[in-house]
């Protein structure tokens, strides 16, 4: 047992899990559903490719399970995201196979995966050990991803249809932005009182050409953001070079999910506010009086 199956739904994402298994041998097989599927860059990967037109987790645990059979890899790998969580913790479940998650550093001694996760929602650092073949998710944007181009042999694979009747389908409300590869995000929080009041930070981020991202409660109690821009241990992993919290307190679940930010910076009235411990710079006064003067100087800055 050798090589590894890459699972993934975005050209980066399938780059950053080649890259992260780049040091093992064996052969490199890649399974690139939902959009990933249509992308042409596929065809450069260098590797061999199977295309699977689906993003349900189901079809993509049928599609593992080929793959597996298959190639019988000592890895299956892939980023934490919703898709590759449920399918490939289900994949493990079933063919009682070790998966670690949250992984940072990877390697293999023996028959053995070796790694290093964060826990304590990424307060602590564990190196673990499990046995191969393993499923093993990576944070995303911590490895460094595969760039070279040689052509790949691309292929469809199909998997059986389940004999479910659809019978509804509901929009899920998303903003289509992709806070993964935000450069810089503006993030809400309770600290803003009415979902109008959100405009202030979307005039600084227009200014600053930023992202919106916000805490749980903005995006799922409160639905004042759709479900994409949720920050988090439970939403999305971001990796910005600068981050800008307005009105977070710094919950370690948020927190999680904004670790790998090259900078922080927090605008809180409490002086005592968790984020101030991890933000690089804090500014302690009312969001309703500071980013209205902040945007005023930002706009004049730009005019000259
Ligand atoms: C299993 C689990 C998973 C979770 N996953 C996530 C997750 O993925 N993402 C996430 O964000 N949370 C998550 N949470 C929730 C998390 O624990 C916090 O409750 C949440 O992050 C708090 O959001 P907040 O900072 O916006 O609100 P609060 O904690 O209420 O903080 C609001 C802050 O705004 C400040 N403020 C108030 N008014 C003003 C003002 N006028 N000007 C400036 N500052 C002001 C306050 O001082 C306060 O610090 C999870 C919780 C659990 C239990």
């Amino acid at each position: 047992m050798a090589g590894a199956l890459i699972v993934g739904s975005s050209i980066q994402e399938i780059r950053e899990a080649l890259g992260a298994v780049s040091s093992l041998e064996g052969e490199k097989v890649v399974l690139a559903y939902g959009k990933a599927a249509e992308n042409e860059a596929l065809s450069k990967l260098g590797v061999k490719v199977y295309k699977l037109n689906s993003s349900h987790p189901d079809h993509i645990v049928k599609a593992v399970e080929q793959l597996f059979e298959k190639f019988k890899p000592s890895i299956i790998i892939g980023w934490i995201t919703k898709n590759n969580r449920a399918a490939l913790s289900y994949f493990a479940g079933l063919h009682d196979i070790p998966m670690a998650t949250d992984v940072t550093e990877l390697g293999i001694e023996g028959d053995h995966v070796v790694y290093k996760r964060g826990f304590l929602s990424e307060r602590a650092i564990a190196r673990e050990k499990i046995p191969t073949p393993a499923v093993v998710l990576i944070n995303q944007k911590v490895f460094a991803p595969v760039e070279a181009e040689a052509s790949a042999q691309v292929e469809e694979i199909h998997v059986e249809e389940e004999k479910v009747v659809l019978k509804e389908v509901k929009p899920k409300m998303l903003s289509g932005i992709n806070l993964e590869d935000a450069e810089i995000i503006v993030g809400v929080g309770r600290g803003f009182k009415k979902k109008e009041d959100l405009q202030l930070a979307f005039k600084l981020a227009e200014l600053l050409g930023a992202q919106v991202g916000a805490s749980r409660p903005i995006a799922a109690d409160y639905k004042w953001l759709p479900e994409d821009a949720w920050i988090g241990i439970s939403g999305k992993r971001v990796a910005p070079k600068l981050y800008i919290a307005i009105g977070i307190s710094g919950a370690p679940q948020h927190m999680a999910g904004v670790m790998n930010s090259k900078i922080i910076v927090a605008i809180n009235k409490d002086k005592s506010a968790p984020i101030f411990k991890q933000a690089d710079y804090g500014v302690v006064a009312d969001l309703y009086q500071f980013l209205p003067v902040l945007i005023k100087k930002l706009e004049e800055r730009k005019k000259k």
